[in-house]
């Protein structure tokens, strides 16, 4: 990218799953956000963020629809990535127990680590380098990081496992940041796709049914 050129847009891998809510928190941060359905609308992103979904099925139409093999062409060449959730599983070197998919970033998961949909929970944690007040973090069928390589920076660590990493490139985290008011996690990952955002740590217009509206207030 030349000096002064437009960093682009923050795509949003369009295949399932939770797309539209960090759409709209992307447009929150004022952040030019897209959905990406094809490998072509690849070209010229700042970032992309992989939603949390359904991790086999994302799988699937990453193949499907040959955007494994761009996704990991376009991270060779500078593309930031985060991957929430099932993106995180997605993003994973090993995947324990299962086939890993894309292999970006040196982490181990565990899928559905704790226990059933019913055992999916809210909590409000300090993560310091991404936000000055507590985080609030939703946490769906999530998967546990349980390993993170030499090169792995750790953002979060809960209990026995680990929530939220990541290196030069990749960030993961295991919660989702679009389910909630915070944009602390969003404004950290435009800025590790080199855009300055002065967002504040929480939007108080948001509502779990903002995303509906395409981001428009209540
Ligand atoms: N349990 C899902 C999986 O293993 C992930 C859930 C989510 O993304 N919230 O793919």
């Amino acid at each position: 990218m030349s000096a002064g050129a437009d960093p682009g847009p923050i795509g949003v891998l369009d295949l399932q799953g939770g797309v539209q809510e960090h759409l709209d928190h992307l447009r929150r941060i004022g952040v030019a956000a897209r959905p990406v359905k094809r490998a072509t609308e690849l070209v010229g992103l700042a970032g992309l963020i992989i939603p949390g979904g359904e991790s086999t099925c994302l799988a699937r139409l990453l193949h499907i629809f040959d955007l494994d093999t761009a996704i990991r062409t376009a991270h060779g060449q500078g593309l930031p990535l985060w991957g929430t959730c099932a993106g995180a599983i997605l993003l994973a070197h090993e995947n324990v127990g299962e086939t890993p998919c894309l292999d970006l970033i040196d982490i181990a998961v565990s899928r559905n680590a704790f226990g059933s949909q019913l055992d999916s929970f809210n909590c409000e944690v300090a993560v310091p380098a991404v936000a000055a007040t507590p985080i609030p973090l939703t946490f769906i069928r999530a998967p546990k990081i349980v390993r993170a390589g030499a090169g792995v920076r750790v953002l979060l660590s809960l209990e026995d496992y680990i929530a939220a990493a990541e290196d030069d490139q990749v960030l993961v985290t295991v919660f989702h940041p679009e389910l909630t008011p915070s944009l602390a996690f969003h404004r950290y990952f435009a800025r590790k796709c080199g855009l300055s955002v002065n967002a504040a740590d929480v939007d108080p217009d948001w509502t779990p049914q903002s995303w509906m509206r395409g981001g428009a207030a209540p």
